[in-house]
């Protein structure tokens, strides 16, 4: 059993010893050395604080120095009471009452410094928060400004901050490098951009002292790269730790400038160089692997001699256990932070970046991915390993070991909480279970597949491991394996720039195999990409795939392999590189967009069309907010023009966006452009114009899975046969057409009579007034003028065609009636309804509107006369269509109806149309309402396309 004594100086020695000069200051092993007795030293006085709770913390110390009586019971409990960040001020007003040497004595066995510096206990655990800061975080500095802050205000008790280099200088750097080494000597001006990056960056937030010592060390550093360039210059050659020590400067300029800043508004801060405390081991696939044993011995050392409640580290780098400077890799600041975070036990590790969180998929490809709220630790891993490069995939592992939750916030969004990253919660109060199957999506582009296939691989063993060890000779990274249960192929993918030896490494290693026929082929495809979708509870939900190749299909993406872990944290497939992006957005957009996202194509942006236009302006946003309907006009195409969008029309402008940025129209093509955006799940195309032509492209919509929406009678009272073909397709589909708005306009007239039908009940009648032209006139035409004086009236008020011959003629009354002789089973032609036309014979040839209604009046007499017997007998005249149902027909004229029936009571342009069926025999059942004019018609056929969202899963 070895004896030592330590005296502690009073606090008056203490003090005076800072001034010793900086290498005298540390403590050398050797008074504590176990050999070592009755050493007296003087120590600044942080050290004597540490070495003081060195040994009060060594609980065999403290009963020694409690038996010798030297410290009292009362100082050593008060001392532990108070903790250790008391230390200072204990010591010095112990050492007041007290002789100017207090001796410590005691009997030790085998403790050398070395070892009581080991069972420092480093303070660790919830009391530390970790931060990150990416490179865009520390890009200016107006933004270093801000990350102190962010460092400031956070009012944990400890802090470890990691800093990045500031934004692009890493890439400045590496640039350096290939300059250098390739001999070329703008690496000197390149370097001077970024001294001078630096330098100015410095100036903006430092002054007096710390800018002189800051910019002291910047020369210094740059000089020492230039003289390191200059070396790589001549030799034209780098090796990796040469370029490893050239790189982390960005990190070590960027955490000294906000140590100083720290410091500057009066916190105590540290920086660490984290070259000093990380040790990492090379591996051979271009990575390093921390060593966490050796990092902690180190870090307690470190932390001994720095003790401090803010530490700013380095990100990004590191040393080798030979002490050499390494890097963490590309992007690997938050790798530092997440080894740190468990070096600490941090409570927390948040990393800062210039984006809101995790997205559903990258949001630069995706532009609908949405924020992730939460993430478990292997569905973090899984998407960064898959490509999202907003975490460095290594940074999982470490935190995870000790649950300590990741947390990515935006330095540049302040209210947005940011993705959490930790253990997932499963259930809520009710059991439910509160996480979707599905998560987000990453993709890896570059990758080429090598397929191994032949039918000499069934069954013999060490196939697989032949192929992956050729693989692992030639250094290359496999990506994702995958193997036909058949065992006829092997198909993997590798990053397209190894593919070369990986393929020539096989054709060697299995030669004879090849040769022998045993194996078919060693192919390469080039130009792949993979996919993954990812998703903890993707394992225990099923019809996941279904749905994921599905979206696929849909989108016309063939994949090339699939694979899919037994932990199914995620299905992996490989696509073309070129389908990739829409390979992508096609299943995020299956996943993540509201079942009742609806592309629209609108037809016809006339009155009605551009009165729909407008309400669809006015209500899109409720619709999205309140019932997740989210619709989106992707084309409008009139007769002439048409202008499209790949994510959809700003209703606020389309009468501009179509007069400005008008494409020549063509029907063809904005089918393909609106159905051909398959990242939207559902397409409709409203057709609001009355052409014929446009009414024969329906089937050809219909049967592509595009639903068809119209108030155009033509498809509906057209030829039977090719109606009787339209509905059958779409019975057999599921496919929606609706067609409200071709009777009645806006009035419930089709699911009026589609209710009674589907109900069981059997129409013996419809009668009605259908045209609102017509039951204008009639409604006005009661003895006081001239029925042309009417014709003209209701033509000025905008209630007829522009040639009030196309109301008068009774043809548009005879196509309602037919739709809904059609609607009710039989199968009439419009050649089979008789129409009494309201066109004197003589003008039916007329040649212009005008001229017809000058020639009128000639002819009001008849009509006159009419009239006037109707009113003798207590009648009106009504314009009504009629399907007879019990007859099998329908017809189109004008009767009388007596005064008290209901026809007789309209106003204005009502349309009014009433169903008797056997349950509503005595009295029929009546709707009545206005039924012409654009926004009743538009509100029509908005309600189909309400109809249609609802029919797609919408919420009521
Ligand atoms: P930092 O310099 O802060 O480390 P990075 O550029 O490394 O920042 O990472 C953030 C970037 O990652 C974002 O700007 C974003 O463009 C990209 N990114 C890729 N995939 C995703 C994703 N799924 N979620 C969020 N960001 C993503
Ligand atoms: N500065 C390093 C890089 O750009 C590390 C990092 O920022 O994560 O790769
Ligand atoms: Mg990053």
């Amino acid at each position: 059993m070895a004896a030592f004594s330590a005296t502690i100086s009073d606090s008056s020695r203490f003090l005076s010893s800072t001034s010793l000069p900086h290498d005298k200051r540390r403590i050398s092993p050797s008074p504590f050395s176990s050999q070592c007795s009755r050493r007296s030293f003087s120590l600044p006085p942080s050290r004597a604080v540490q070495i003081w709770d060195l040994l009060i913390d060594n609980e065999y110390v403290r009963e020694l120095l409690q038996k010798d009586g030297l410290v009292t019971k009362s100082h050593v409990v008060a001392k532990v009471r108070v903790g250790r960040w008391k230390g200072l001020s204990i010591i010095s007003r112990w050492g007041k009452g007290k002789p100017l040497n207090i001796r410590v004595q005691a009997s030790v066995a085998d403790i050398s410094v070395e070892k009581l510096m080991d069972k420092v206990q480093l303070p660790k655990g919830d009391m530390w928060a970790v931060h990150k800061f990416g490179g865009t975080c520390v890009g200016t500095s107006q933004r270093i400004k801000n990350v102190a802050d962010i460092i400031i205000s956070d009012d944990s008790e400890r802090k470890l901050v990691v800093v990045s280099a500031m934004s692009k200088v890493t890439d400045m750097m590496y640039d350096l490098i290939n300059k250098a080494q390739s001999r070329d000597d703008s690496y000197i001006s390149a370097l001077d951009a970024v001294l001078e990056k630096h330098q100015s960056t410095a100036l903006d937030l430092l002054d007096g002292d710390d800018l002189a010592a800051f910019l002291s060390q910047l020369h210094h550093d740059i000089n020492n790269l230039k003289a390191m360039l200059r070396a790589i210059y001549i030799a034209g050659h780098v090796t990796e730790s040469f370029s490893d020590f050239v790189v982390g400067h960005g990190e070590l300029w960027s955490a000294q400038m906000l140590s100083f800043l720290v410091r500057k508004n009066g916190l105590d801060c540290k920086w660490m160089d984290t070259r000093e405390v990380l040790i990492v081991n090379p591996t051979s696939s271009n990575q390093v692997d921390p060593d966490f044993l050796e990092s902690e011995r180190r870090l307690e050392k470190w932390f001994s001699q720095n003790s401090s409640k803010i530490i700013i580290a380095t990100g990004f780098i590191a040393s080798t256990p030979q002490n050499i400077p390494t890097t963490l890799k590309r992007d690997g600041s938050d790798f530092s932070a997440a080894i740190m975070g468990a070096l600490f036990r941090a409570r927390q590790v948040t990393i800062w970046t210039d984006v809101d969180g995790v997205y559903s998929a990258d949001p630069r490809k995706v532009s609908e991915a949405v924020i992730l709220r939460t993430l478990s630790y292997q569905e973090a891993w899984e998407m960064s390993y898959f490509g999202a490069n907003v975490l460095h995939p290594r940074t999982i592992i470490p935190v995870m070991r000790y649950d300590i939750p990741i947390v990515i916030r935006n330095i540049f969004n302040l209210s947005a909480p940011g993705t959490m990253i930790c253990r997932p919660a499963t259930e809520d109060e009710d059991g439910q279970r509160l996480e979707a199957p599905v998560k987000g999506f990453a993709t890896i582009d570059n990758l080429a597949l090598v397929n191994v296939e032949g039918t000499g691989m069934a069954g013999v063993p060490g196939t697989a491991s032949a192929i992956f060890g050729a693989v692992k000779d030639v250094g290359a990274n496999v990506i994702m394996i995958s193997q036909a249960s058949s065992e006829h192929s092997v198909c993997f993918a590798v990053p397209e720039k190894e593919v070369k030896a990986v393929a020539e490494a096989l054709q060697s290693r299995f030669r004879q195999a090849l040769d022998a026929g045993r194996l078919s082929q060693v192919a390469v495809i080039p130009n792949c990409s993979i996919l993954a979708t990812v998703g903890q509870k993707m394992a225990s939900t099923p019809g996941v795939s279904a749905t994921l190749f599905n979206a696929l299909a849909k989108a016309n993406i063939n994949v090339r392999a699939i694979a899919q872990g037994c932990s199914e944290y995620n299905i992996t497939v490989v696509v073309k590189r070129e389908d990739c992006i829409r390979a992508l957005r096609a299943v995020h957009s299956r996943f993540y967009l509201s079942r009742t996202t609806i592309a629209m194509g609108i037809i016809g942006p006339g009155l009605i069309g551009g009165t729909l236009l407008d309400q669809l302006r006015d209500q899109a946003a409720v619709l999205k907010e309140e019932f997740n309907i989210d619709l989106r006009v992707m084309g409008i195409t009139g007769s002439r023009s048409m202008v499209l969008s790949e994510v959809g029309i700003d209703l606020s402008r389309w009468r501009e966006l179509l007069k400005e940025k008008g494409q020549v129209a063509d029907l063809e093509k904005f089918t393909l452009h609106v159905h051909g955006n398959h990242f939207i799940p559902n397409t409709v195309i409203v057709d609001c114009t009355a052409d014929s032509n446009v009414a024969s492209f329906y089937h050809d919509w219909l049967r592509k899975g595009i639903h068809v929406i119209t108030p155009n009678k033509k498809a509906n009272s057209g030829p039977l046969d090719k109606y009787l073909k339209l509905r059958a397709l779409q019975r057999q589909s599921y496919t929606h057409y609706f067609y409200e708005a071709t009777v009645g306009a806006g009035l419930p007239i089709i699911s009026t009579l589609r209710g009674l039908l589907e109900t069981g009940d059997r129409i013996l009648r419809i009668e009605g007034i259908f045209s609102g032209t017509l039951s204008y006139i009639f409604n006005n035409f009661t003895g006081t003028k001239a029925f042309s004086e009417v014709v003209a009236e209701a033509k000025e008020a905008g209630y007829t065609e522009p040639d009030p011959r196309d109301d008068l003629s009774g043809t548009d009354v005879a196509r309602k009636v037919i739709i809904l002789a059609r609607e009710s089973g039989l199968k009439l032609e419009l050649s089979d309804i008789p129409v009494q036309s309201l066109v004197p014979e003589p003008l039916r040839a007329s040649a212009s509107a005008e001229e017809f209604m000058k020639q009128l009046p000639e002819f009001d007499k008849d009509l006159s006369r009419e009239r006037q017997d109707a009113e003798e007998s207590g009648e009106v005249l009504r314009y009504v269509g009629v399907v007879d149902a019990v007859n099998q027909k329908g017809n189109v004229e004008l009767r009388r109806y007596s005064k008290d029936h209901p026809f007789a009571q309209l106003s204005g342009s009502d349309n009014i149309i009433a169903f008797t069926t056997t349950r509503y025999k005595e009295q029929p059942l009546i709707v009545r309402g206005p039924g012409a004019g654009a926004q009743v018609t538009a509100g029509g056929i908005f309600s189909d396309i309400l109809r249609l969202a609802s029919y797609l899963g919408a919420p009521s």
